[in-house]
């Protein structure tokens, strides 16, 4: 009789899970809470093309991703393209895509400009990340890149993504970022990845390809709670009551709703998976019919803006594919508790729109033809100090019952390639041994796996 696995969760974490434990003869059942599978991949129709809801590209080193985009026979869909960055500040942008532009970075010193460099260097090609788990990254750039450097690009980079969590992230999550970001640099040029058609394209052949090997989806269907008996995890139960039984069961949902379905039957679980908190993002996007800039990705760091970044999608995917239309993001990352993550669209979009023209003169209302609010409350875990003592094991001390998500991706920055590297540990995890999927640079899944 073939092994009975239950899935909970759709996003790119379970579809690739089920993807790898389908090959290997498994008979998977994947419950996914919303009417799309996908997740934070998932995408809408904007100008006669689909696009995600929160800007996503890939990095020439994602081994995992390109193996399931390979898997998939997309590889003539996927394009890797240089990439322009700026940093806005003292009300000016600056290029920030060569080594050679640092030099023209006003806001720092010769000397300073020589300690970022060298510390930057460190940090993506030297450090091991395991070592800086108890230091904060400020403390340490403050000390190593100085601190001009740190006000005027550190602290503001990680205030926007982290916001009032900035001062608590380990300099541990800083080595994954800066190893991110190094390794996709040839010859000091930036080329990120997209799929042509965006990760639709990606969703659709990965649903297509579960189908056919008999993986039943099953979308609307939220779990609402988790049948524990004798440390053994009997079943899942759906809203409306029906449940679901299984050999195993793997839980790919964010962490906060895992600590509230365990409370009664596994309580220290529950209270070790409490520890891990979630923020916020959203992305206000403008279809426009003139662009705002030359630049594909812009980090805000002058104070009192409310998006941290503007990513100019159709300067990295032509607005060609668009007709003729051209696309930005506004990004904001927040955390629970900032009034951001009550406000509703019409007020976020309010709050944001009047500051582009502080950094685009020319910028008009007029320009905007279309704008479409995408918000999240599970963008990714505030990865605190020691945040390893946060991560969960996958295989549970539940029988059955094992874990795969965000927490597991620590101290990379979360991504989908990172999320796939995540999903094939779990399935080792989980005994199915024949597991194909490459291992790069990610250095995802590395703990809370080692009970295999
Ligand atoms: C603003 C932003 C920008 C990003 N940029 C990039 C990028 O450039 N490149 C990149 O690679 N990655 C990027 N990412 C990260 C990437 O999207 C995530 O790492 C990845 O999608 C996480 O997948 P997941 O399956 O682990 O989680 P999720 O996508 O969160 O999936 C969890 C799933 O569980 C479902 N669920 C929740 N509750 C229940 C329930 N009760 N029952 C059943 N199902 C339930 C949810 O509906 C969801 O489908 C970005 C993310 C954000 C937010």
């Amino acid at each position: 009789m073939k092994e009975k696995l239950v899935i909970i969760g759709g996003g790119i974490t379970g579809l690739s899970a089920a993807y790898i434990a389908a090959k290997q003869g498994v008979e998977v059942t994947v419950l996914e809470a919303n009417s799309d599978f996908g997740g934070l991949l998932n995408t809408f129709e904007i100008a006669g093309s689909r696009l995600e809801y929160f800007y996503h590209h890939f990095f020439t080193h994602d081994a995992e991703i390109m193996w399931l985009i390979k898997e998939l026979g997309l590889e003539r869909e996927l394009i890797f393209k240089n990439s322009s960055m700026g940093v806005f500040r003292d009300g000016k942008i600056f290029d920030f895509n060569k080594p050679s532009d640092l030099l023209k970075f006003s806001p720092i010193s010769l000397f300073d400009k020589l300690k970022f460099g060298l510390s930057s260097l460190y940090l993506g090609k030297i450090a091991d990340w395991k070592a800086y788990e108890k230091v904060t990254a400020l403390h340490w750039l403050r000390k190593w890149a100085g601190t001009t450097t740190t006000q005027s690009l550190w602290e503001p980079l990680l205030d926007i993504k982290f916001g009032p969590y900035a001062s608590e992230i380990p300099l541990a999550w800083m080595v994954g970022r800066m190893r991110q970001r190094m390794s996709s640099r040839e010859k000091g040029d930036e080329k990120l990845g997209y799929l042509r058609g965006s990760l639709y394209v990606l969703l659709k052949a990965l649903i297509n390809a579960l189908k056919s090997m008999d993986v039943r989806l099953l979308r609307e269907h939220p779990v609402k709670h988790v049948e524990i008996e004798k440390d053994t995890i009997k079943k899942v139960v759906v809203e409306g009551g029906t449940s679901f039984k299984a050999d195993k069961f793997l839980f790919t949902v964010p962490t906060n709703l895992l600590s509230k379905w365990f409370e009664k039957e596994a309580a220290g679980l529950s209270s070790f998976l409490g520890k891990t908190e979630y923020f916020g993002a959203v992305c206000v996007i403008l279809e426009m019919n003139k662009k705002l800039s030359d630049t594909y990705w812009l980090n805000v760091a002058d104070a009192g803006f409310p998006f941290g970044g503007v990513i100019e999608h159709t300067n990295f995917i032509s607005p060609r594919n668009y007709r003729g239309k051209h696309i930005a993001y506004l990004s904001r990352y927040f955390a629970m508790k900032e009034t951001l993550a009550k406000m509703d669209k019409k007020a976020i979009e309010a709050l944001m729109l009047p500051h582009l023209k502080k950094i685009y003169p020319h910028f008009t209302m007029k320009q905007i033809e279309n704008i479409y609010v995408f918000k999240t409350n599970t963008a990714a875990t505030v990865c605190d100090l020691n945040f390893s003592q946060k991560v969960p094991f996958c295989k549970t001390e539940i029988n059955g019952l094992y874990i795969a998500n965000m927490n597991h991706i620590y101290p990379d920055e979360r991504s989908t390639n990172n999320s796939i590297r995540v999903a094939a540990k779990a399935c080792k995890a989980m005994g199915f041994s024949d597991v194909k999927v490459p291992e790069n640079a990610s250095l995802s899944g590395q703990i809370g796996f080692s009970i295999e």
